[in-house]
């Protein structure tokens, strides 16, 4: 640990000591939220542990400032500070991936893919209908004129991966707004191998024709070839849009180049900042330049003024991105991946895929007749915190499931190894072995209970508790 983080961390006893006057009951619980996190094997794939200089920059007298529009052009007086901030880690963003354009301001990955949406039905419907009628912006138009932009608007189609093989509500499921805004078919995967089947894919989109493709996913274990969907993109006239919300990191970090990169390929990317690439919470859009305009639309179109604080935190985690340790740890990553892989196959256990190549790995638990809520309860209860997942074609539903995902980020932040991720292989089958469903009288899957072997949660909890000790988090920093 450097000077710098020592310093913060005897800061942070002192900024626990000043919120504690105001309202403990928040102090208490940000101090019981380290303990938590120190204490358990955190494997949730879309988690991390930010930097304390990531940590400490989101917590600035930028958080007041409002600066709705974009660096130079605000619709707030006195944002030069805030100009620096935004452009700072739009620099860092575009050196990093190698983007033509990026924009910061996003709230979160939701927020990125609605920016990106809109961006893409400006650039694809708006633009070319403004021109058509002589108009250069909407209020321009006549009222039959703007009905008829809207009603074409409304009749868009989107493709994305479908939720039960990895994909993201936010890529057309029917309980998002994407799914509401865009007629949507998805696309899963090939019920033997359970990976993406480019050639259906191809098919497919041949028939429906989306205005957008969406690449992407948040349960897929697998790498994706960005260079392939966008030939099926271009074949069909299609917008290639990736969400790399999960694997940034792998990008960043190059573990994904070539064709698994998706920045030279697609049109636009999104991405969330906190998962893999280990920033503030936050979101981004990368783009190639013809969308830049469009994009930097995203406020106020679909986001309030942005955050600049989080500007800010996403600004220095990027800058550790761009450094070789960056690069090493998101190796780390997918080497872990497979090692956790590779110890739960040499258990008799089923990987939805049959293993990883990325940075997660989804445990089909049916063979325990468990369903993945109680999985996911069983192993919270021994200290292991996961989440349940569909696999392909779940039996289960989304809300039960029959999967468990597993994610190497966060605890490869903490130093974990190969070894250790065999260890926590170990430690999860002989959780699951021991545990037992409980069938209720009506049988539903969620409401059966289940019951873990006396004793297991205790010893599991002691082993992760040696291997948390041997890689701790935030070392130096005592509440
Ligand atoms: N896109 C993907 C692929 C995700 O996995 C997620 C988060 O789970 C999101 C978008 C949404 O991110 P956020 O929770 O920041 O809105």
């Amino acid at each position: 640990m450097s000077n710098a983080n020592a310093e913060l961390a005897s800061a942070y006893q002192t900024i626990l000591s000043v919120i504690e006057k105001v309202e403990p009951r928040i102090a208490e619980a940000t101090r019981q939220e380290l303990v938590d996190q120190r204490e358990s094997l955190k494997l949730i794939a879309s988690e991390n542990y930010a930097s304390l200089p990531v940590l400490a920059t989101m917590g600035t007298w930028f958080s007041d400032k409002y600066a709705e529009g974009t660096v130079g052009h605000r619709f707030y007086a006195a944002c030069q500070n805030v100009d620096t901030v935004e452009s700072v880690a739009a620099e860092h963003a575009r050196a990093l991936f190698g983007a033509e354009y990026a924009y910061v301001q996003p709230h979160s990955g939701i927020d990125a893919n609605l920016v990106a949406y809109w961006a893409i039905l400006a650039q694809r419907i708006e633009s070319p209908a403004l021109e058509k009628l002589g108009a250069k912006t909407v209020n321009d138009l006549s009222e039959a004129d703007w009905e008829t932009l809207r009603k074409t608007f409304g009749e868009q189609r989107v493709m994305g991966m479908s939720l039960d093989a990895g994909g993201h509500l936010t890529h057309g499921f029917r309980h998002n707004i994407s799914g509401k805004m865009f007629h949507q078919r998805s696309y899963g995967t090939d019920p033997e191998t359970q990976l993406i089947d480019y050639d259906k894919l191809r098919a497919d989109a041949r028939e429906f024709k989306p205005l957008i493709l969406i690449a992407g996913y948040s349960a897929y274990p697998r790498r994706v070839n960005f260079a392939t969907m966008r030939e099926i993109a271009d074949e069909v006239g299609a917008t290639l849009l990736v969400d790399m919300a999960h694997f940034a990191g792998l990008v960043a970090g190059k573990v994904f180049t070539g064709d698994e990169d998706p920045v030279p390929h697609a049109h636009v990317v999104t991405t969330t900042t906190h998962k893999s690439l280990r920033g503030p919470r936050g979101g981004m859009v990368l783009a190639k330049q013809e969308f830049a305009g469009a994009v930097d639309r995203g406020c106020p179109m679909v986001l309030g003024g942005p955050l600049s604080h989080m500007m800010a935190a996403k600004a220095v985690a990027l800058a550790e991105a761009r450094t070789q340790e960056f690069q090493t740890y998101a190796q780390n990553v997918a080497d872990n991946a497979k090692a956790l892989a590779e110890g739960f196959l040499k258990r008799g256990q089923k990987l939805v895929t049959g293993g990883t190549d990325n940075h997660l790995v989804l445990l089909d638990v049916g063979q325990y007749g468990l369903t993945g809520r109680q999985a996911e309860s069983a192993l919270l209860d021994a200290g292991v915190v996961s989440n349940r997942n569909s696999v392909p074609q779940d039996p289960n539903g989304a809300w039960y499931t029959t999967g468990v995902r597993l994610g190497t980020p966060a605890l490869t932040s903490r130093g974990f190894g190969a070894e250790d991720f065999d260890r926590v292989a170990e430690l999860i089958v002989d959780v699951l072995t021991n545990t037992s469903a409980n069938p209720t009288a009506s049988g539903a899957p969620g409401k059966a209970k289940y019951t873990i072997a006396d004793g297991v949660a205790e010893r599991t909890k002691a082993a992760a508790g040696e291997m948390l000790t041997a890689h701790p988090l935030y070392p130096g920093l005592e509440l």
